[in-house]
């Protein structure tokens, strides 16, 4: 976040970091690493949950992203004001082919898969950084979600919707200046 000359705000500001699964470790210690060094925020890896095997859609062969988030929802996270769940499926929602992350406005969890974050772009392999660059690129996207962000029109911003990997990897990993007064702001309220 650019601007972050204010005292911190008051309240519980701890954000979770979680796998779902097996695989993730790395990209939830890099997410979580993010919440602290450019949010400021105090991040807590969480233990890990299972594999998400009740959200997975025999018709699509791909994983349910509002039944993985039910059931979270469902769990308790007490010390935590949000949660980053980081899995390693292919999740969907019913209007789109896929997501590469899922929350919902002024939620409590927020989904970020590694799973197309993986495929090449242009013919060549991301690479681990780009991969990682990607998923705490959607995290903290989905994480603005969490805090009532919506899509911001300035294609610098990291709120700026991505429909495509080109598009994410066009966004720079910084909310653009109103967003990150708003997401401030939406700290402060408690
Ligand atoms: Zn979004
Ligand atoms: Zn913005």
């Amino acid at each position: 976040m650019r601007q972050t000359g204010d005292s911190m705000p008051l309240g519980n500001h701890t954000i979770g970091v979680c796998a779902l699964g097996n695989g993730v470790e790395l990209p939830v210690k890099v997410v979580a690493a993010h919440v602290s060094g450019y949010l400021k925020l105090t991040p807590k890896i969480l233990p890990p949950l299972a594999h998400p095997v009740h959200a997975f859609s025999e018709n699509r062969l791909q994983y349910d992203a509002g039944a993985v988030l039910r059931d979270l929802e469902n769990k308790r996270f007490d010390d935590c004001r949000k949660v980053i769940a980081v899995l390693n499926v292919d999740l969907f929602i019913p209007i789109f082919t896929h997501v590469y992350g899922e929350a919902r406005q002024n939620g409590k969890i927020a989904l970020v898969s590694t799973f197309r974050l993986s495929e090449k772009n242009d013919g060549s392999s991301p690479g681990p950084a780009k991969i990682l660059e990607r998923t705490t690129k959607v995290a903290l996207h989905e994480l603005g979600h969490l805090f009532n962000l919506e899509h911001c029109p300035d294609t610098r911003c990291l709120m700026h919707f991505s429909g495509n990997l080109a598009e994410l990897d066009d966004t720079p990993l910084d909310y653009c200046r109103y967003c990150a007064t708003y997401f401030r702001d939406a700290l402060r309220r408690s």
